[in-house]
């Protein structure tokens, strides 16, 4: 029998189009190094060091003993856990939903993904405040839309104005990405600021995707805010993102979820009962127990957080050619370091801030992200979602190396 006539190419241009996540791979190449033995500090990927609460083990120890645990949920999730997480954000983003306008999705890497696919057709514009983190070109472009990138500077504390966005509309631009606060840089929209952004998109009759997942961690008296609240008219065309991986230290589990009117959120139910049927059943008993917890530990890990910021402010403000503008939110840093390129370190040329990730790997044992991850050369984004002891050691390594 003859063979079929193979393709030319094996992977779709959609496919190969795209790169490796640069967080997972860098998460990746350090977990990996340590587990050789080698004595590597990760600041690295955004995952706090906690392990899950108590709740979430017990409840799926639980879950997985109880045979209804064993078998497929509703596409759209347990019944149970989209009323938790509707109480959830009728909590924490202000906006009045039920549990129908609710999806559970797998981590909210899935929410994202499904919100452009929903919502995009070819060649509709997304436009993406930059610096922006590494997922959402990648998950714009297999959508078949196009990102279009606004930019940001330290100068107005990587906030965008509407003049800003003004400038990158076009007829096809569809949806505005808003992140706040945002990976990497931590900036923290104020309500004024949020609302005049709002009422341009709405006049714009733009749709918005509202990345919610650093919601609980906010500093120095800075405060998440919701643009649905904000802007109510935005309610029926915006779809927020969120899930349990940041706020309970539960990255592993996988349980993110969209929140957005229901005839969207029904399409995205459709989806998703192709692309994966449901969340794995033992992880959403997991995710109700903490939901319905309270915020003891959410609100125990913003407090080390909040006392990691201001040590890791404190130390980088003594390396010199690093410049660190306090963030108000998320746990991350994202200095500039064009102070250090040009250098040569431990006999190394540094042109770039990815060279300068390179030697901090390999001559300190440092992970960290290179600015250019996230559209913003010229600056690196270290977490501090790790612990006191490997935060100062790994402080005090970068000091040694570049002094
Ligand atoms: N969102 C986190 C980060 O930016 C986790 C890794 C990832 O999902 O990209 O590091």
């Amino acid at each position: 029998m003859p063979l079929a006539t193979p393709h030319a190419s094996a992977i779709s241009r959609r496919v190969a189009a795209i790169s490796e996540s640069a967080t997972m791979a860098m998460d990746a190449r350090a977990k990996e190094l340590k587990a050789r033995g080698e004595k590597v500090i990760s600041f690295a990927a955004g995952e706090p060091d906690f392990p899950s609460p108590e709740v979430a083990v017990e409840a799926a120890i639980r879950a997985c003993r109880e045979p209804r645990a064993h078998h497929y949920t509703p596409a759209a999730g347990l019944p149970e856990l989209r009323q938790a997480i509707a109480a959830k954000t009728r909590r924490d983003s202000r906006i009045q939903v039920e549990a129908e306008n609710v999806l559970v999705t797998s981590g909210t890497k899935q929410a994202v993904a499904h919100a452009f696919t929903l919502l995009l057709d070819p060649g509709d514009e997304v436009l993406i405040p930059a610096p922006y983190w590494v997922t959402f070109p990648e998950a714009v472009a297999l959508a078949g839309g196009v990102p279009v990138f606004v930019p940001s500077t330290e100068a107005t504390g990587f906030r965008l104005s509407v003049d800003d966005l003004e400038r990158q509309l076009t007829p096809r631009t569809k949806v505005l990405l808003f992140v706040s606060p945002s990976n990497p840089t931590g900036a923290v929209y104020g309500r004024d600021q949020m609302e005049v952004i709002g009422r341009w998109a709405l006049e714009r009759g733009l749709w918005v995707v509202s990345d919610e997942i650093y919601d609980r961690f906010t500093y120095d008296g800075a405060a998440f805010t919701s643009m649905p609240n904000v802007v109510p008219e935005l309610a029926s065309r915006t779809l927020c993102l969120n899930g349990v991986a940041k706020s309970y230290s539960m990255t592993g589990w996988r349980v993110g979820w969209m929140v957005g009117p229901k005839e969207a959120v029904s399409a995205a139910i459709n989806l998703q009962s192709h692309v994966c049927g449901n969340i794995s059943n033992v992880s959403q008993l997991a995710a109700l127990a903490v939901l319905e917890s309270g915020l003891e530990s959410v609100e125990a890990m913003r407090a080390t957080f909040a006392k990691r910021r201001r040590d890791i402010l404190d130390h980088l403000a003594s390396v010199p050619g690093f410049e660190c503008p306090p963030p108000d939110g998320a746990f991350y840093v994202f200095p500039s370091v064009l102070g250090v390129l040009g250098r040569t370190i431990a006999g190394r040329k540094v042109a770039t801030s990815a060279d300068l990730a390179t030697v901090l790997l390999e001559e300190a044992k440092l992970a960290v992200m290179p600015g250019e991850a996230f559209g913003a050369p010229g600056h690196i984004r270290l977490s501090y979602a790790l612990a006191d002891s490997e935060l100062h050691e790994g402080m005090d390594r970068l000091r040694r190396l570049l002094s």
